[in-house]
């Protein structure tokens, strides 16, 4: 489980109007790319969605229920922030697995959890280091590392890889995208990287300031933009 669907949000600061009427829903299991200008609001979209933001109006539901009637620890999502925001003092093995010691969860389901993310991640031989010992590539995985831990229906991405270099920013991409097919769960993730978009994608959303200028698969939006800057975006043909 992991659908979500998202009513007529709207989110304004004071008097600026950010988000001016979203509406969107994800199946279960799909990835989805929100793409779009610095400042259109994805990041806002993604904070709604987790509801670490309540919107002025408009509703958030994962699996039929409204996000911000569940308790945070309940609802199942996990987000992954381009900064990592990983505990400095704190070995790899515990910043995965202090948000589930906190949860209360048993010493040996955290062991097994943290193993089989670890795994994934290709993360073991780090598993003793603090993140200073570690690579921006690194860094990145045990953040997402931290996030398949929790073992969510929804993840959110925003922005993970902008801060690495190209080569790292290819196999980190890979290795999401492998994490997708092997977790059967439910990906948004914010990314202004039309390659990105492209190749992750089940289907992309196109924001710019506060709405939504299309929704589509990969190739439907390269091959029928619906308006000249979804078309300049993708960077499909004039
Ligand atoms: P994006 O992630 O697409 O770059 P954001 O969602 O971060 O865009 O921001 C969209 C707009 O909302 C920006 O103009 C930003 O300055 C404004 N904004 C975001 N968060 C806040 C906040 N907490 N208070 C005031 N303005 C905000
Ligand atoms: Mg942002």
């Amino acid at each position: 489980m992991g659908s979500l669907k998202i009513e007529n949000v709207k989110k304004s600061f004071g008097s600026v109007d950010v988000l001016k009427g979203i509406d969107l829903e994800v199946n279960d299991g799909e990835f989805v790319v929100f793409v779009g200008p610095s400042g259109c609001g994805k990041s806002t979209l993604l904070r709604v969605i987790a509801g670490l933001e309540d919107a002025t109006s408009g509703n958030v539901l994962i699996d039929g229920r409204k996000v911000d009637a569940v308790p945070p620890s309940d609802r199942g999502i996990a987000m992954v922030f381009q900064t990592y925001a990983l505990y400095p003092h704190l070995s790899v093995r515990n910043n995965m697995s202090l948000g589930l010691k906190q949860a209360k969860t048993p010493t040996d389901e955290i062991t097994r959890r943290v193993a089989t993310a670890s795994s994934m991640l290709s993360l073991e031989p780090y598993l003793e280091r603090r993140p200073a010992e570690l690579s921006g590539g690194q860094r990145q995985r045990v953040a997402i590392g931290r996030a398949v831990v929790r073992e969510p229906k929804l993840f959110l991405f925003d922005e993970p890889l902008s801060n690495l270099d190209a080569a790292l920013r290819v196999n980190t991409r890979l290795e999401i995208a492998q994490l997708h097919r092997r977790l059967s769960a439910t990906m948004i993730y914010v990314t202004h990287d039309q390659v990105e978009a492209m190749t992750l994608a089940d289907r992309i959303v196109v924001l710019n300031g506060g709405r939504i200028e299309q929704i589509g698969r990969p190739m439907e939006l390269y091959n029928s933009p619906a308006n000249e800057f979804v078309a300049s975006f993708i960077g499909s043909p004039k």
